[in-house]
């Protein structure tokens, strides 16, 4: 089946006769009992399926992560609390039983980068950064650094660059080196890392997948080589997600593959709109063919679908300006977000990467004049209109 279809089908319907519910309802029941201790029993021993504690497993969020899944490929998938969190746990999972040495886009979400230096770093987990658009730099990083992980995003952000996730699984199997993916720029509606031979896959759910700004949450979809870690992690530990946020997920999912493909056809009108705009400087926008990524993208992006993120730099814009033009949005909204129904705008400088040094977002390519946009369901002309207003 489509993924049109498998996001509105799969997951739901599980319950047994004599009735079921047409969708998934929301389980509050943080543990579950049986006619029989025996029956119990096997369900702790992972005999027979089952719900014994909500750290363990909870129906709703069980069925949000069959949807995963289905849509993720992989061997199965975890809901957890936060996109932070399903990192958190695919670099615990993958790191658990090798070199404690982790080779990173340098180019990353900021959280991430802060994971891997006041989480990680602490507790004797090495990075080392670099550009994972460059294959070759990479090829030879794993021969001379010897990670046990390579962590990439598959659009990275601001700048959205795609890395080659096919080349480097290969390079990362050869050498036995887990390679994790963070898909939430593309979703798996553009790309799915698991068919290209990630190990394992996170994305934040809190993005285009839920959809509607309402939610925070995240999932970890893993191959089965990995499978058994995740679930022994998350059942320790306990980054679950709740029975509510699931719920929410699963129902804004359904209309996930609509509103993916309307994001991305407006993000094409709304890129090309810009890139005649006088006072744009450059557009970076996946659907460019001076894209310096062009050729990994027509390999593993599907046409028409580049996604929904374009950053714009602004000529002679510095703070004032940008603020200035920021203030006059009526329509897009200026939030810290991204891939919800609604547009959205965020300042790089201020946001995501206010924790570096100008010198360091210099380096980055991060420009003082830069704005990430998140472009939503609405129409693309109302969209162009609100920025026309906003630029003059
Ligand atoms: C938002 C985001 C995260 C973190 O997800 P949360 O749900 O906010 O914890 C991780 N990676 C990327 C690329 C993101 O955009």
């Amino acid at each position: 089946m489509k993924m049109n279809t498998r996001a509105v089908h799969a997951g739901d319907r599980k319950q047994a006769a004599p009735y079921i519910p047409s969708t998934t309802p929301v389980h509050f029941s943080s543990s579950y009992t049986y006619a029989s201790v025996e029956t119990l029993d096997r369900v702790f021993g992972n005999e027979i399926e089952g719900y014994a504690y909500a750290r363990y497993d909870n129906p709703t969020t069980a069925a949000l992560q069959e949807l995963m899944t289905s849509l993720e490929g992989g061997h199965a998938s975890f809901a957890t609390a936060s996109g932070m969190a399903a990192l958190d746990l695919a670099l615990r999972a993958a790191l658990l039983e090798r070199r404690k040495k982790v080779l990173s886009a340098n180019a990353l979400y900021g959280a991430t980068i802060k994971l891997l230096m006041n989480v990680f770093e602490p507790f004797g987990v090495e990075t080392q950064f670099i550009d994972i658009c460059n294959a070759g730099a990479v090829q030879s990083a794993i021969d001379n650094f010897k990670p046990g992980v390579v962590l990439m995003e598959t659009i990275s952000n601001p700048l959205l660059r795609v890395g080659p996730i096919d080349k480097i699984a290969e390079m990362a199997r050869k050498a036995g080196v887990a390679l994790i993916v963070d898909n939430t720029f593309a979703s798996p509606l553009l790309v799915r890392p698991m068919e290209l031979g990630a190990h394992i896959v996170v994305e934040s759910l809190t993005k285009f997948l839920a959809g509607h700004g309402d939610v925070l949450l995240g999932s970890i979809t893993s191959d089965q080589e990995h499978f058994e870690t995740v679930r022994s992690l998350i059942r320790t530990y306990g980054p679950n997600a709740g029975p509510m946020e699931s719920y929410l997920a699963m129902r804004g999912i359904k209309t996930f593959p609509l509103r993916m493909e309307r994001q991305c056809a407006n993000a094409v009108k709304v890129a090309s709109w810009l890139r005649k705009h006088p006072r744009i400087e450059r557009v970076h926008y996946t659907d460019d063919p001076s894209h310096p990524d062009a050729a990994t993208i027509a390999r593993l992006l599907p046409a028409g679908l580049s996604g929904a993120m374009i950053s714009v730099e602004i000529k002679d814009a510095a703070r004032p300006e940008i603020f200035a033009f920021m203030d006059k949005l009526k329509l897009i909204v200026r939030g810290t977000s991204l891939g919800d129904v609604h547009s959205l705008v965020l300042y790089p400088a201020m946001a995501s990467h206010r924790d570096l040094a100008p010198k360091q977002r210099a380096r980055l390519g991060i420009r003082e004049n830069l704005l990430r946009f998140s472009i939503g369901i609405e129409d693309a002309g109302d969209i162009c209109a609100d920025l026309e207003q906003a630029l003059e």
